[in-house]
């Protein structure tokens, strides 16, 4: 298959991109990595008027840490932050998550602001992005502006995003040192999508769970943090039955899809399991880094 003809622009500036943008009324979509948009134009499921190349703007791809904050740069490569020395020590939970996120070739392309804009409810990045309260910045004709993870991803592929705005930057607070985090996903293999997904943030005080952070990949059709199962875990602590209490809970607070990888009831007992597990590991995690 081939694309449908469209328009190419490749700016030098975000400001030129957005006039870009503004030009095609929707029409147009912005090009990253292109892993997911390519892909989508070559089968016809995406036939924008023009495409915007954002790979020759210079800047994008920054990695900073400023008070606390993680702040990288939308087109910062996938398999970059998978080596970068910022995100081991201050995001380790976004680095575990990039091991899960597609093949090395896709990674080395693809881009967290391309994955997090693209919102597909299986990916790993946006769960990352609940999990640890992150947010973006998108700047637009109507001037730049803050979008926290929660008001980001709409439904399935669908971000707040206006069609004239580009994600520019992605946020992250840092996890706290010691705390606990880890990852649980089910697919059917490794760099698959996630048929279910759990991230798990944590952070004790002696045996209390002062934080408890947990978000889902693949279950429903966006990206959800899992409140009430966190609520159990702070008031009850990281003892088998107060985990076992938030696994059930978060099953029972999905919507999960159904679709021709699992039935709803299978990811709803996914949930469970992979909430578990995912609590689990980062308590005892917890407990080595912390000693
Ligand atoms: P592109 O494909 O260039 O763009 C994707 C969409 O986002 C487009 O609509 C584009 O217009 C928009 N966009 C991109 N950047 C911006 C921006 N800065 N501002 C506004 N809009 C923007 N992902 C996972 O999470 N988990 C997986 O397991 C996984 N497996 C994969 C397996 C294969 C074989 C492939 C090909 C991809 C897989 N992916 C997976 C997707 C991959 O991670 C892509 O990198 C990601 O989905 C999109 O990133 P990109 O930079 O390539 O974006």
């Amino acid at each position: 298959m081939k694309p449908a003809k469209f328009d190419y622009h490749c700016p030098a500036t975000v400001d030129e991109a957005i006039a870009a943008l503004g030009r095609y009324q929707g029409e147009a979509r912005v090009l990253a990595g292109g892993q997911s948009l390519v892909p989508m134009m070559n089968f016809r499921l995406a036939t924008p008027a023009a495409i915007i190349d954002l790979n020759r703007i210079p800047g994008l791809d920054k990695i900073e840490l400023t008070d606390g904050t993680l702040r990288i740069g939308a087109m910062a490569r996938q398999r970059r932050l998978e080596f970068a020395p910022a995100v081991a020590e201050k995001l380790p939970l976004l680095g575990e998550a990039l091991g899960w996120v597609g093949h090395l070739p896709t990674r080395t392309r693809g881009t967290i602001g391309g994955s997090i804009a693209h919102a597909d409810p299986a990916a790993e990045i946006p769960m990352v992005l609940q999990a640890l309260s992150g947010e973006v910045v998108v700047r637009g004709t109507q001037g730049e502006r803050r979008i926290a993870a929660p008001d980001l991803f709409v439904a399935p592929l669908t971000t707040a995003l206006e069609p004239d705005e580009i994600l520019t930057e992605v946020r992250f607070p840092v996890i706290p040192p010691g705390a606990g985090y880890a990852i649980e996903e089910f697919a059917r293999r490794k760099g698959d999508f996630a048929i279910a997904a759990i991230a798990v943030m944590l952070v004790r005080e002696g045996e209390r769970c002062a934080t408890a952070h947990l978000a889902t990949a693949g279950i429903g059709p966006v990206s959800v943090r899992l409140s009430e199962a966190e609520n159990i875990l702070e008031q009850r602590g990281l003892g088998e039955d107060a985990v076992a209490a938030a696994a059930q809970r978060a099953a029972e607070l999905v919507e999960p899809m159904a679709d021709h990888n699992a039935s709803a009831d299978f990811r709803r007992h996914l949930t469970g399991v992979l909430t578990r597990r995912a609590v689990l590991k980062a308590r005892d995690r917890q407990n080595v880094r912390t000693g």
